[in-house]
C-alpha cells in the first residue's frame, strides 16, 4: 500500500545541493530517496521517487530552471535518472 503525494519543488536557482535535495524528501517520513526519475516536457518537469522506508511515492513538479539545477547539481548519494525525451 503506498500512498502518491504530490507537491511543487520549492528551491531557487542559488540554493546549495542541500536545500535542493531536500525538495525530494519523503512526504510521508522524511527519508531522502535514492533515486529520482525526471519526466515531463518542457515548463512541466516531473520528479517522481519511491520512497525507501515506507514505499510512498512522491512526486514534485518543478520549473524548467529547477530542473537544470537538479541536472547540474552534485547529488552525493541520491542518483536522478533523466527520462530520454524532451531532453
Ligand atoms: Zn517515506
Amino acid at each position: 500500500m503506498s500512498a502518491a503525494l504530490e507537491d511543487r519543488a520549492r528551491f531557487g536557482q542559488d540554493d546549495c545541493a542541500t536545500v535542493v535535495l531536500a525538495s525530494f524528501a519523503c512526504r510521508s517520513c522524511l527519508t531522502a530517496p535514492d533515486l529520482v526519475t525526471l519526466t515531463g516536457t518542457p515548463g512541466e518537469r516531473m520528479a517522481t521517487s519511491e520512497c525507501p522506508a515506507c514505499g510512498a511515492l512522491n512526486r514534485v513538479r518543478m520549473s524548467d530552471t529547477q530542473a537544470f539545477k537538479l541536472w547540474t547539481l552534485q547529488r552525493g548519494n541520491t542518483f536522478v535518472h533523466f527520462a530520454p525525451q524532451y531532453w
